[in-house]
């Protein structure tokens, strides 16, 4: 089923996009948790991680090369960042289109909460 990433995919509904190519978008959160707090995301309609196949590897390794890319743009790459997928309910997700997060420009504590 389509979510709220498909129309920001399709340009439906405005959002900050930070880097775009065929397969992959990346947009600023609209309720950031840190100072920066980007989406990356497969232009593909795969709702959470239990649903990627086989065929999804390259598209993933994709997701992960755009968010060093533009950590690397964006200055923070040496600095650090955090990359998470949230899962379903205890793993926090609320947007059944998967996406990266793409967290930094503040220390990150661990474990999360
Ligand atoms: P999840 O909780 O599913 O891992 O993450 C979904 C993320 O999408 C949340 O951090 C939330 O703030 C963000 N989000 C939800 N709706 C929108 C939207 O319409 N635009 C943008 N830019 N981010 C959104």
């Amino acid at each position: 089923m389509s979510t709220i990433f498909s129309k920001i995919i399709r340009k439906e509904i405005p959002a900050k996009i930070v880097y775009e190519d065929n397969d992959v978008l990346a947009f600023e959160d609209i309720e950031p948790q840190a100072p920066v707090h980007i989406l990356v995301i497969p232009k593909k309609e795969i709702p959470t991680l239990n649903d990627l196949t086989e065929t999804d590897a390259e598209l993933m390794g994709k997701l992960f090369l755009a968010a060093q890319k533009i950590a690397k743009e964006q200055g923070f790459a040496e600095k650090g960042y955090r990359t998470v997928f949230n899962c379903n309910e205890d793993g926090g997700q609320t947007v059944n289109h998967i996406h990266l997060h793409l967290l930094a420009g503040r220390s990150l504590t661990w474990p999360p909460g």
